[in-house]
């Protein structure tokens, strides 16, 4: 029987997605985001063991909350490394009419990818960086996959929500934006952008597991400039909130 690692359920979220959904943060995280707040969430061998009936069973007992937008998100970690349980899990959620969501940086395993898109009707997709140099830097992996994953939704047409975290010093200039911009627009299907701004609180779990934290001389982004930043991406990109 496949099962799932899940590190935690939310089962009123209501930024993972539009309207209230159940959230459910996958256990395991190919990537290491040099900004990562959650490195508790990167390795495998953490988290709860579900079935997808389980979780299909969580779902249900919040669909009366849902109204016609909610729904559920599968977020992480990275839910697509857990590809067969995932893909498990959104089929039986698709079989009850509930809306799904993916929340994702596109790193998985591209024998599912096509499958797993069928069962998802929003992509919720994370950039990290616009060059391979740059996203190495940052996540510690080649761009490639994010790349061809976005191409992949592009393709099948997926509603996508774009979501970038913005880190003082390191993209939180104007022509960054302008970039961003230049690599959104020919994108379709773009209904949403949110640039999120870089916050310490994951630090102190860096202490505890011991583990080096690339950003320990970085001071928080300011929610105000980050903000100024997306309306300067909205305009640029033609897309209102
Ligand atoms: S993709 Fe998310 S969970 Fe994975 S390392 Fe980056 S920020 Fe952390």
């Amino acid at each position: 029987m496949i099962t799932g690692k899940i590190k935690q359920i939310e089962t009123m979220g209501l930024v993972d997605g539009p309207g209230i959904r159940v959230v459910i943060f996958m256990q395991g995280c190919p990537l290491r985001c040099i900004f990562c707040h959650n490195p508790e969430m990167q390795e495998y061998d953490g988290g709860t063991k579900y079935a997808p009936q389980d979780v299909l069973r969580i779902v249900l007992k919040y669909k009366n909350y849902f109204g016609n937008q909610g729904g559920v998100t599968f977020s992480g970690g990275e839910p697509l490394a857990q590809p067969e349980f995932l893909l498990e899990c959104l089929r039986l959620c698709k079989e009850e009419g509930i809306n799904t969501c993916l929340d994702t940086s596109g790193v998985g395993n591209d024998k599912f990818n096509e499958k797993i898109l069928s069962y998802v009707d929003l992509v919720i997709l994370d950039i990290k960086a616009l060059t391979n140099d740059k996203y190495k830097e940052m996540t510690n992996l080649s761009i490639d996959k994010n790349l061809e994953f976005l191409d992949l939704c592009q393709k099948l047409n997926k509603k996508l929500w774009l979501r970038n975290v913005i880190v003082p010093g390191i993209n939180d200039t104007e022509n960054y934006i302008k970039s961003l911009a230049t690599f959104i627009k020919p994108l379709s299907n773009v209904e949403k952008v949110e640039l999120l701004p870089y916050h310490t609180m994951g630090k102190i779990k860096y202490e505890k597991l011991n583990r080096e934290y690339k950003l320990i001389d970085t001071l928080p982004m300011d929610p105000n400039i980050c903000k100024d930043l997306e309306n300067k991406l909205r305009e640029l990109i033609k897309i209102s909130d």
